[in-house]
């Protein structure tokens, strides 16, 4: 799918491919974890990859011109991950 800065694929993990050449792989369990709507920021636990074992990218939708609003298998879909979040995540992870 094409979003204003890239193109993402979605399944077990979501494979970015920004403007800029660089490709970024990031499981669906670490996207999950990283969550930034505010009911995972404001968890009493802090959120682990090893908490969503078998985790699929179900969705992902642009938000305006900054974001991708991403859809779990668990339902969650309530995160949007701003174009400055994801390109902080490392290459693979
Ligand atoms: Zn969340």
């Amino acid at each position: 799918m094409r979003f204003l800065e890239g193109d993402v694929e979605i399944g077990a993990e979501a494979v970015l491919t920004w403007d800029g050449g660089r490709v970024q792989r990031l499981s669906a369990p670490f996207l999950r974890a990283q969550c930034p709507c505010e009911n995972c920021r404001l968890a009493p636990l802090r959120l682990e990859p090893a908490m969503f074992p078998g985790l699929r990218l179900e969705r992902a939708q642009p938000v305006g011109r900054y974001a991708l609003l991403l859809g779990f298998s668990d339902g969650h879909a309530s995160g949007a991950y701003s174009f400055d979040l994801l390109q902080s995540f490392p290459d693979k992870a």
